[in-house]
C-alpha cells in the first residue's frame, strides 16, 4: 500500500513556524504508537515540511492514510469505521462513551483519530455493532435487573461459609431430611 500525492496541501506556502521557509511536498516515514504495538512505522507519507525551520504539517489525506494503515495492521476500527457503527447504533459520542464506560473524552479522541483503541476494544465495539440486541443490553446495564441466582450449597459449605448463621441462627428446619438450605439463603440475602 502506498499513498497518493494529496492535492489539498499548503506547499508553497510560507511556513506560519518561522516565518521564513516555505513548505515543500516530500514523503517521510510516520513512526505511530498503539496501545497493542509498539511502534508502527507507515512508509511514504507525504507531508509539508518547511525548507527553513523543518517543521512538518500534515494534509489531511495524510491522517486519513496513516489511520487506515495503523486500522489494517492492528484490525483496528477507523475514525470513520467508529462514526459509522456509534450512528448505526443511535447514540452520540458522550453516550457512547458512557455506555462503553470510558473515560469522559476517550471515544471522542478514538473518532477524531488523536487516539487509538486498543485491539479488544476494536473486537468489543464490532460485536456491538453487529448484534443490536447486544448493545442494548449493554445500555441499560441489564444485569443488574438479574436477580441473585439461588446457589445450593452443601451442609459443610454453609458452616464454612457462614461459620456464625449455621451455629447461631440455623432454624431447626436445617436438621430436617429434606432440607433445602438455598431456600434459607436466599430470603436472607433479599
Ligand atoms: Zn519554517
Amino acid at each position: 500500500m502506498s499513498q497518493t500525492k494529496p492535492t489539498d496541501t499548503m506547499a508553497g506556502q510560507e511556513c506560519p513556524f518561522c516565518a521564513q521557509g516555505v513548505f515543500k511536498s516530500c514523503q517521510v516515514d510516520y513512526k505511530a504508537t498503539t496501545p497493542d504495538e509498539p511502534e508502527i512505522i507507515v512508509k511514504g507519507v507525504w507531508v509539508e515540511k518547511c525548507s527553513s525551520c523543518g517543521e512538518m504539517v500534515f494534509p489531511p489525506d495524510s491522517s486519513d492514510y496513516i489511520a487506515q494503515v495503523i486500522a489494517e495492521e492492528t484490525e483496528q476500527l477507523t475514525p470513520a469505521q467508529l462514526k459509522e457503527i456509534r450512528e448505526r447504533l443511535g447514540v452520540d459520542q458522550t453516550q457512547m462513551s458512557e455506555i462503553l464506560g470510558l473515560g469522559d473524552r476517550t471515544y471522542h479522541r478514538w473518532e477524531k483519530g488523536t487516539q487509538y483503541p486498543s485491539r479488544s476494544m476494536c473486537y468489543y465495539i464490532r460485536i456491538l455493532g453487529r448484534f443490536q440486541t447486544t448493545f442494548d443490553w449493554l445500555k441499560k446495564r441489564e444485569w443488574r435487573k438479574d436477580k441473585a441466582t439461588t446457589k445450593i450449597m452443601s451442609r459443610d459449605e454453609i458452616e464454612y461459609r457462614f461459620p456464625d448463621y449455621y451455629r447461631n441462627i440455623r432454624p431447626a428446619s436445617v436438621f430436617e431430611k429434606d432440607y433445602n438450605p438455598a431456600r434459607e439463603f436466599s430470603s436472607v440475602f433479599q
